[in-house]
């Protein structure tokens, strides 16, 4: 136990530190940036779905398709790391997806990654398939957690938000932007 964690563990009340972060989520916007998407925004990224570490996206509940390296180049000059919303193309769907942009410890942090959650359940993987997002708007930094259900409760916040960001006209029309192939899309039910 570090001396801060053994100090706290005297206490005769200790912080309710569950509470505090849940009131901070609760505090979140439910729905963010303006009402239309704003210069950088829409950026575009397509590429091959790429295998990543692994880490735990499916334990989480929320598998990350993997851009390559290379396709990120397009958001470099949006060189912040956070949480994104927008649309994404796999296959014959667009799909409402929220966005992590990170740095790679892989290359020493010196390589920003992206890596999307689309809001859609699916049968299988789909590693290796050209994936083509839109990025439309900014949600938070990225931050550091204590705990696994903390992370997990704020990528649910994060996927609410996106949705109702993206419920917004001028946000929906991004759908059906020339990006994708709509050559062959179904409907997203
Ligand atoms: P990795 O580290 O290889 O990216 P993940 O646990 O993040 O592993 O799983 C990502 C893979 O899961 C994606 O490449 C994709 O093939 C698959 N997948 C399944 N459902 C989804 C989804 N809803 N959004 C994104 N990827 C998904
Ligand atoms: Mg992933």
């Amino acid at each position: 136990m570090s001396p801060q964690a053994a100090e706290v563990a005297q206490l005769p009340h200790r912080p309710e530190a569950q509470r505090q972060t849940t009131q901070i989520r609760a505090a979140r916007p439910q729905v963010v940036g303006p009402d239309f998407p704003e210069s950088p925004f829409p950026i575009l990224l397509a590429g091959p779905v790429q295998k990543g570490f692994g880490r735990g996206g499916k334990e989480l509940g929320c598998p990350t398709a993997n851009l390559p390296d290379e396709s990120i180049t397009p958001i470099s000059s949006v060189v912040k790391q956070g949480v994104y919303y927008g649309y994404a193309q796999e296959d014959v769907r667009v799909l409402p997806m929220v966005m992590s942009l990170g740095w790679n410890p892989f290359y020493k942090n010196e390589i920003l990654t992206a890596e999307i959650h689309i809001m859609h359940e699916f049968r299988s993987d789909f590693y290796g398939y050209e994936m083509k997002a839109l990025v439309l708007g900014y949600i938070r930094p990225e931050l550091d957690y204590t705990s696994r259900e903390a992370l997990i409760e704020d990528i649910e916040v994060d996927k609410r938000v996106a949705l109702n960001s993206l419920a917004r006209p001028q946000y929906e029309k991004y759908k059906e932007d020339p990006h994708f192939d709509l050559s062959c899309t179904l409907p997203a039910s």
